[in-house]
């Protein structure tokens, strides 16, 4: 494979139709689906910011044009890669056993067809049918547990796969260093690159905490007074103290905090409840034609809230927005809808 060289969407934009002023952020040939990850673009809410006379710039960073969707495609192509360079997996001979329920295993399942390896989800039951038909389209195996076990039920069963599976590995996005380092990397360099180092705040809802303290470790050194936040459920805000308990915004608030969080980087949490996360989501889409996920609703609530403090006047607000609408066309984002 060639060395991936995005062009960037900050670079001057190649003009492919004048007189639509269409422009392609893209121009190249890829070798494989794993190398078109990253290079998002920070797109502002003009309508939204006017509507409530914010005086910030706020912008969305929309991670929904990784190729599979979601933030997360940065982790599943990350975790891999690195294993293999580590020497811990091997193309058609490892197989891959992770428990999720949610963007991880869609993009895990990418990265596994794509590079040729053998893939293991185990899920609980309850899981979406968009989710398990997406896995299964894409030749996962598929293992649901009990839903009265929860993610809990999930994570016993993959590892008692992993024991009884020679060749086999887990990539653990919740203890994975290479995920929060990915986010450093390549989120992180991204945000400073185009907005040629502007951004004061980023804000970023809290699943494994990787996207917000990779940030934070890349950007904090680099600007004094630049600020982090993390989003979580109110439902479930076990950063504020409170105990965990099931809530509507899926990918944040997984009721622990994980050892890919580092709390300690980050400037505060903001706790959304899920009404707040889904109200924001379904004005995005209509004020400013952006359909966002629930977590992405959470984060543009939490900023907006932020933008309105007298401190924040004329700073630039970076709204991570992890996933699109349609992957939850089943849930209480589209209720009333059909
Ligand atoms: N929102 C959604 C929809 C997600 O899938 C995730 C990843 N679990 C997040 C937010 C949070 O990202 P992170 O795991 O990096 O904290």
């Amino acid at each position: 494979m060639s060395s991936p060289s995005r062009t960037s969407p900050s670079a001057p934009p190649v003009a492919v139709d004048g007189a639509w002023g269409l422009a392609s952020p893209r121009g190249r040939v890829y070798d494989s689906i794993v190398q078109t990850v990253g290079g998002t673009p920070l797109v502002a809410l003009p309508r939204l910011v006017a509507e409530d006379d914010i005086h910030a710039c706020l912008l969305m960073k929309l991670e929904f044009f990784n190729p599979l969707g979601s933030v997360k495609d940065r982790i599943g192509a990350a975790m891999v890669l690195r294993a293999e360079r580590e020497g811990r997996i091997v193309r058609g001979r490892t197989v891959l056993v992770e428990p999720t329920s949610g963007n991880t295993g869609i993009s895990l399942a990418f990265v596994a067809a794509a590079l040729g390896y053998r893939l293991i989800v185990t899920m609980p039951e309850g899981a979406s049918m968009e989710r398990r038909k997406m896995l299964r389209l894409m030749d996962v195996q598929l293992e649901l547990t009990p839903s009265r076990l929860g993610m809990a039920g999930a994570i016993a069963r993959a590892e008692e796969i992993l024991r009884q599976t020679p060749d086999s590995w887990m990539p653990s996005q919740f203890e994975n260093a290479a995920n929060p380092e990915i986010h450093a990397l390549t989120t992180a360099e991204e945000i400073w690159t185009d907005t040629a180092g502007a951004v004061d705040i980023v804000v970023a809802g809290l699943g494994t905490g990787g996207t917000a303290s990779g940030i934070a470790h890349a950007l904090k050194p680099r600007k004094p007074g630049l600020a982090v936040y993390g989003v979580e459920p109110v439902e479930s805000a076990v950063l504020h103290g409170e105990e965990a308990g099931p809530h509507g915004i899926q990918g944040i608030g997984p009721g622990f905090c994980p050892a890919t969080l580092d709390i300690a980087a980050l400037d505060d949490v903001v706790a959304v409840s899920e009404r707040e996360a889904i109200a924001a989501a379904r004005r995005c889409a209509r004020v400013d034609g952006i359909p966002i996920g629930i977590s992405s609703g959470a984060a543009l609530h939490a900023a907006t809230q932020l933008a309105r403090r007298p401190e924040n006047e004329g700073k630039t607000i970076v709204v991570i927005t992890p996933s699109f609408a349609e992957r939850y066309l089943s849930t209480s984002l589209f209720n009333g809808l059909a």
